[in-house]
């Protein structure tokens, strides 16, 4: 048998005509079960659906079930203060308005983490300002951040991407030194640690996310923690109606009171709840499952699995390795082509990048004329686009990613899944 000849019979890649690895679709992710049906029934059958009045007094606060849900959640994480919210989009909000940004002043953040967080930035018409990232964790890198300041950086809103804590240490040491907030955007990570502490703990206000994609959730939904009782009290202004909350509640700072509504309805507290209760569990379960994989595609040449950083856990929202196509000779694409032939779904070739969105190569948000970089008195040279982030822009051209939290990813699962890798890799060269 000729060298040259692709492989065939039941051996040869899906993509070149063999037979798939596997014909049985992945189970999809649940965090659900009996517990949370009936936590929601109880509120249901109690009739009380929200509690929230948007006035000075008790129901300020919220209801039954949202106080008890912010109580366990505080004592979850060990902080003070936690304060819910309708999304992880509205607690970002929440919590820029909190630390007082005035029209104009700059946020450093990340390319690589959901737009929301550009969006929480603009809506207090501050200047959204992108550091680039690290190719080990794919998170902010503290080097392009501290070039990133200016004497109009008013804050950090550093992402915990896919997973894994940033480096949060010297985050938070550039940020002392400069006198400013870090927020921390912990929508991927919950439950991870950094340095024996909970991920969204550090900062000086975490902000999780509760929606249906996420490790638990409660269909929308968010809470933001914090450790200083003046943030939290300003959280649950904007959250609730702030403006006209203060003509009664008594306040001494009057920035960004212009209140939303981003309440919790009592149904969602409840569901979160047990969904906190399971959150250990299904964290360790992520874990673990994606440790099983990376012992397996470590022997891949070209693939490098996602490291994890001293002292820290990673809990997986994403499964992200760095692939070396000088290493193999095939391009990524075929790669990706073959991995998803072979019956691996959601196979991601690349994330967010969102210094390239429309928004701001244009800089067109409120209006047509620029607002708010041209902001009179306060014009800003931001720029954007590519090449500003090279790293950034470079990584989404050499990543392989899967969805780990959007599959159950049972022991079974994952022999499937390494199974496709090694197949795969063993066929390198009918893909060269
Ligand atoms: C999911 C996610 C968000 C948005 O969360 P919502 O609760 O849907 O508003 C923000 N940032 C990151 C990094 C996310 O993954």
């Amino acid at each position: 048998m000729s060298l040259e000849l692709p492989k065939s019979g039941s051996g040869r890649l899906a993509l070149l005509g063999g037979p798939k690895s596997t014909t049985e679709p992945f189970a999809f992710y649940r965090s659900f079960g009996r517990e949370e049906v009936e936590a929601v029934q109880k509120v249901v059958e109690s009739g009380v659906l929200s509690k929230f009045i948007g006035a000075w007094g008790e129901d300020f606060y919220g209801g039954e079930k949202v106080k008890e849900f912010e109580n366990r959640w505080a004592e979850f994480f060990q902080v003070p203060h936690a304060v819910t919210v309708n999304s992880n989009t509205s607690g970002l909000m929440c919590a820029l308005g909190a630390v007082g940004i005035e029209p104009g002043d700059e946020v450093i953040l990340s390319p690589w983490t959901m737009s929301a967080d550009a969006a929480a930035i603009l809506v207090w018409n501050a200047i959204p300002v992108f550091a680039d990232i690290e190719t080990t964790t794919f998170n902010l890198d503290p080097r392009s951040i501290e070039s990133k300041i200016t004497e109009r950086t008013k804050a950090i809103l550093v992402t915990d991407i896919f997973g894994q804590a940033a480096q949060l240490d010297s985050i938070m040491a550039i940020a002392k030194k400069h006198k400013i907030k870090v927020i921390e955007d912990c929508a991927q990570a919950p439950g991870a640690l950094y340095k024996n502490k909970y991920v969204g703990t550090v900062a000086d206000i975490g902000v999780f996310s509760l929606n249906y994609h996420k490790h638990i959730h409660t269909g929308e939904g968010g809470v933001c923690v914090t450790r200083d009782a003046h943030l939290a009290e300003r959280m649950q202004l904007i959250r609730n109606h702030a403006e006209s909350v203060v003509a009664r509640k008594p306040t001494d700072d009057l920035r960004n009171l212009i209140g939303f509504n981003f309440r919790m309805g009592e149904m969602e507290a409840a569901l979160g709840i047990e969904q906190l209760k399971k959150l250990p569990a299904l964290a360790r379960t992520k874990t673990k499952s994606a440790e099983d994989l990376t012992a397996r595609l470590l022997k891949l040449k070209g693939l490098r699995p996602p490291p994890v950083m001293e002292d820290c856990t990673h809990v997986y929202y994403m499964y992200v390795c760095l692939y070396d196509e000088t290493a193999t000779g095939v391009p990524r694409t075929k790669i990706i082509q073959a991995l998803e032939a072979e019956g691996l779904p959601a196979v991601r070739s690349g994330y967010t990048n969102i210094h390239l969105l429309p928004m701001f190569e244009k800089r067109i948000a409120y209006g047509s004329k620029g607002f708010p970089w041209t902001m009179p008195g306060r014009e800003s040279s931001v720029t954007y686009g590519r090449g500003t982030c090279p790293v950034a822009e470079r990584l989404n051209e050499q990543m392989i990613g899967l969805l780990w939290c959007s599959y159950q990813f049972d022991e079974a699962d994952v022999e499937r899944v390494a199974k496709i890798f090694e197949k795969v890799w063993d066929h390198l060269e009918d893909l060269a």
